[in-house]
C-alpha cells in the first residue's frame, strides 16, 4: 500500500483552512458558495456537522441483513472517487462547518490506498475522523490508521464464535480469526474511542448479547446494539420474524443496567448509553441504536457520500446528487458547495423505514451509501 501523499493533495493542502481551534466550535470563515459564515444545515435547521464517507461498496464479508450471497453489483474503478477527488470534496465539506468524517463502505479496510486517504482527511483540518469496521483486515493497518489521524474506531462484530460467522457473514474461521486480531491491534493502537457494534437477529445471534458486552467492557470497548433496519436484504430478515428490537434486550440485560437514565452525546449521532451496575462494570455503558423502535432523526447532523461520490441527505433517502459529475465537469468548489447546500435543502424530516406504503429505501443498500 502506498503511503505517500500524490501531489494534488499538496496542492489542497496549501488551500487548507488552518486547524479549528475546537472540533466543537464550527469555524467561522466565508463559506465558498456565497452564503458566507452560514454553517450547514438542512431545511428543519438541523446543523449538519458529520460525513459519513464511504470510500467502497466492495466487501469481504457477506453479512446477511447487509449483502447478498453473491453480493452487490460493485462500482467499476473508474466511477469511484479517487483519492484526489474524495479529499476535495472532505475540503468541501468542512469549509461548510462539517467537523467529523467517518470512514465507512463497504469495508473501508479492502479500499486500495485507505491510510494516505485518511492522512488527506487529516491534512484539510479534519481533526476528528473515525473509521467503521469489520476489522477482518485491521490487524496490519490499526497503527498505520491511527497515525494517519483516526481517531475513534468502531468495530461491527456479531458473534464470537467463528462457527458462527457461517450463518452470519457467510464466511468462516479464517475471517473470524482476522476480526479477532483486529480487535486486538485496536486496543494497542491506541485509539481515543472504541466501540463494538452488533446487529442481534432473532434466533441466530441473539443469544450472545451478553457475551458481547462483557467482551466489549474486557476489552476496552464501549457495546452498542444496533437495530435490524429493512433496508436492502435486512427487508427479507424483517419478514421472516428476526427483527430483535432493544427494548426487550434491556429487560433480558437489565441486570447488567444501572436505573439512572440513558444519555446522548451531543453531536455524536443516534445511540442512547445505559450506564453498568457499578456492581457489574463500574464506568462501563451500553449504548442502544434503535432507529426502528424509538425514532432518532430529530437531532440528526448528518450526510452521507458514496463512494461514486454520490450525497445522500438521509439513510432512506432513495436518490442522491452527484459531486463526482461535477468536479469531472469541471465545476469549482464554490459551485460544489452549493450543490451540497442545494441538496440538504430538499432532506426529509424523517425516514420512513415504517410506512407501508413507501418501499424506495428496499432498492438502498448500507453498503452502497455508507451504513
Ligand atoms: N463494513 C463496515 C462494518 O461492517 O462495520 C462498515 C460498513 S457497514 C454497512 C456499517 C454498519 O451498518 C455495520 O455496523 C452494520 O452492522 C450496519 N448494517 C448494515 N446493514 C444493516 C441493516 N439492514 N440494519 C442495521 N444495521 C445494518
Ligand atoms: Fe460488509 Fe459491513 Fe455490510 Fe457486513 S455490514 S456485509 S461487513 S459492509
Amino acid at each position: 500500500m502506498e503511503n505517500r501523499l500524490p501531489s494534488s493533495l499538496h496542492i489542497l493542502r496549501d488551500d487548507a483552512p488552518s486547524p479549528p481551534s475546537s472540533i466543537s466550535e464550527p469555524r467561522s470563515t466565508s463559506s465558498p458558495d456565497g452564503r458566507d459564515g452560514a454553517p450547514l444545515a438542512d431545511r428543519y435547521n438541523r446543523p449538519v456537522r458529520y460525513l459519513r464517507l464511504s470510500v467502497t461498496d466492495r466487501c469481504d464479508l457477506r453479512c446477511v441483513y447487509c449483502m447478498p450471497e453473491g453480493g452487490n453489483p460493485t462500482s467499476e474503478r473508474a466511477e469511484v472517487l479517487s483519492i484526489e477527488e474524495t479529499v476535495r470534496a472532505v475540503a468541501v465539506f468542512r469549509r461548510l462547518g462539517v467537523q467529523t468524517v467517518r470512514i465507512t463502505g463497504g469495508e473501508p479496510l479492502v479500499r486500495r490506498g485507505v491510510v494516505e486517504m485518511v492522512r488527506g482527511i487529516s491534512a484539510v483540518g479534519i481533526e476528528d475522523v473515525a473509521l467503521s469496521t469489520n476489522a477482518t483486515q485491521l490487524a496490519p493497518l490499526a497503527a498505520p490508521l491511527r497515525e494517519a489521524g483516526v481517531r475513534r474506531v468502531n468495530i461491527s462484530l456479531d458473534t464470537l464464535r467463528a462457527d458462527r460467522l457461517l450463518s452470519l457473514s457467510r464466511r468462516g474461521a479464517r475471517e473470524h480469526d482476522g476480526m479477532m486480531r483486529g480487535i486486538e491491534a485496536a486496543v494497542s493502537a491506541g485509539f481515543e474511542e472504541r466501540k463494538l457494534n452488533t446487529v442481534l437477529l432473532r434466533g441466530l445471534n441473539d443469544d450472545e448479547a451478553e457475551d458481547i458486552v462483557r467482551f466489549a467492557w474486557a476489552h476496552g470497548f464501549t457495546p452498542r446494539f444496533i437495530e435490524l433496519m429493512p433496508i436492502g436484504e435486512g427487508a427479507e430478515l424483517f419478514a421472516q420474524g428476526r427483527y430483535f428490537g432493544n427494548d426487550e434486550l434491556r429487560l433480558r440485560l437489565a441486570h447488567l443496567l444501572d436505573e439512572s437514565p440513558e444519555t446522548r452525546r451531543a453531536d455524536r449521532g443516534p445511540a442512547r448509553y445505559v450506564a453498568a451496575r457499578a456492581n457489574v462494570a463500574k464506568g462501563r455503558e451500553i449504548g442502544f441504536i434503535s432507529a426502528m423502535s424509538h425514532n432518532f432523526c430529530e437531532g440528526c447532523n448528518r450526510v452521507r457520500l458514496s463512494a461514486k461520490g454520490e450525497l445522500r441527505p438521509c439513510l432512506a433517502s432513495p436518490r442522491g446528487v452527484s459531486l463526482r459529475d461535477r468536479m469531472r465537469g469541471g465545476e469549482d468548489d464554490a459551485s460544489i458547495a452549493r450543490a451540497v447546500r442545494a441538496a440538504l435543502d430538499g432532506k426529509e424530516e424523517s425516514h420512513h423505514f415504517l410506512d407501508a406504503g413507501r418501499d424506495d429505501h428496499h432498492h438502498v443498500t448500507m453498503s452502497g451509501i455508507g451504513g
